[in-house]
């Protein structure tokens, strides 16, 4: 495709920091940005061109919003497969209606990982009480059973121990079908993120280890210290997933690494993902930047890492008190998102420590985050 021409219009459906992130780097590259959302100065809406504030169902204002822009994206996956259905006509949607059908639904998440080549931990589908004992009778405790749509942030889920734990998670989870997996008993948690654009090529970061608090991602190390036979195998992962999900964007791959060094997929993201906001400080590129190339038509730029970096996620209150201290300290760079409660588990920005280039992997924890 052409390159969209400076000034152009990108629309993203979503209001929360990536879309804003998304608008801060289309900014830099010359073009406007378009939020739609159902929630008023949302994060993205602040710092985009144009807004609309309307439900993703409301077609009338779909078809307004597709009228003003060149193409469209998405900054979360739970945007309704129908309002990807109301635009595609419209304008081109990057990625399309396929990446974002398969990432909305655990189970064909499940079977596109498995058909691109992507180990997965055994599961089931469980539409009853019955077929839950029966799939717990198959993959053994502990098991971890979730939703099939709409879970994040570790919502939607239970981690079944014991034969009493299976009634009470079977009835507080919903909506129904839904997935049962085998648990993984993972020595780290690693995301593997790339970037596609429209000609097909693929750019893929250095993987990141995660550490999650109270199920909410806390601190990102890039580069992963994990062997490079390891890390290699992360990133071909992502790039079967990018390529076979004929992404034009950027995605994320969630892997558990086993303590033998096998990877198991979790789960995929079709946009920019919080575990890759370290690009935005260590790369030339940022993954947003990289979004926004592959959904505007211009070539990638090269995902190189120009520093070792951790990354560290400001959630609620306790978050906003490491503000301060943050924005005085040399080798970090803070970022707020511009909301205005820091309600308890609320994301309300990051701050990525830059270090040397190769100097992460010599560092235990405490030293690589520093005063993060
Ligand atoms: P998810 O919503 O699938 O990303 O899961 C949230 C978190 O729950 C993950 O980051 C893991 O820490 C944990 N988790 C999810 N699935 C499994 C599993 N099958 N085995 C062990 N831990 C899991």
């Amino acid at each position: 495709m052409t390159p969209l021409p400076p000034n152009a219009v990108i629309g993203i459906l979503g209001g929360g920091q990536l879309g804003r992130m998304s608008a801060l780097a289309a900014a830099r590259l010359g073009y406007r940005c378009h939020v739609f959302a159902p929630e008023p100065d949302s994060p993205g809406m602040q710092v985009a061109a144009a807004r609309t504030v309307a439900d993703y169902l409301d077609e009338a204002a779909l078809v307004r919003f597709a009228a003003t822009v060149d193409v469209v994206t998405f900054e979360f996956e739970n945007v309704p497969a129908r309002t990807l259905e109301v635009l595609e006509p419209l304008a081109p949607c990057r990625p399309g209606i396929k990446a974002l059908g398969i990432c909305q639904d655990r189970i064909v998440e499940k079977r596109f990982l498995e058909a691109a080549g992507v180990p997965v931990a055994p599961w089931r589908q469980v539409a009853s009480l019955e077929e839950l004992q029966a799939a717990v009778a198959a993959l053994g405790l502990p098991a971890v059973l979730k939703t099939t749509r709409l879970g994040y942030d570790g919502r939607g889920q239970a981690v079944l121990r014991q034969p009493g734990d299976l009634e009470p998670a079977w009835q507080r989870l919903a909506p129904r079908p839904l997935i049962l997996e085998g648990f993984v008993p993972f020595a780290a948690e690693v995301s593997a993120i790339a970037a596609r654009g429209a000609d097909g090529a693929v750019a893929v970061y250095d993987i990141a280890e995660n550490r999650h608090h109270r199920h909410i991602l806390d601190l990102s190390f890039a580069p992963a210290r994990v062997p490079e036979a390891v890390a290699a195998a992360a990133r071909t992962h992502v790039t079967r997933v990018a390529e076979a999900l004929e992404l034009v964007g950027v995605a994320a791959l969630e892997l558990f690494l086993l303590p033998d060094g096998r990877l198991i997929g979790n789960e995929i993201a079709p946009r920019p993902h919080n575990s890759g906001h370290w690009t935005m400080d260590a790369c030339a590129a940022s993954q947003f930047d990289q979004h926004i190339r592959a959904v505007a038509g211009l070539p990638l730029a090269p995902a190189e890492r120009c520093h070792d970096a951790v990354m560290r996620n400001l959630v609620g209150p306790e978050g906003m008190a490491r503000w301060p201290a943050l924005t005085g300290m040399a080798d970090v760079v803070p970022h707020l998102y511009g909301k205005a409660e820091a309600r308890e588990g609320r994301k309300m920005g990051h701050a990525t420590r830059l270090l040397p280039l190769g100097a992460l992997g010599g560092m235990t924890d405490g030293t690589a985050i520093g005063g993060l």
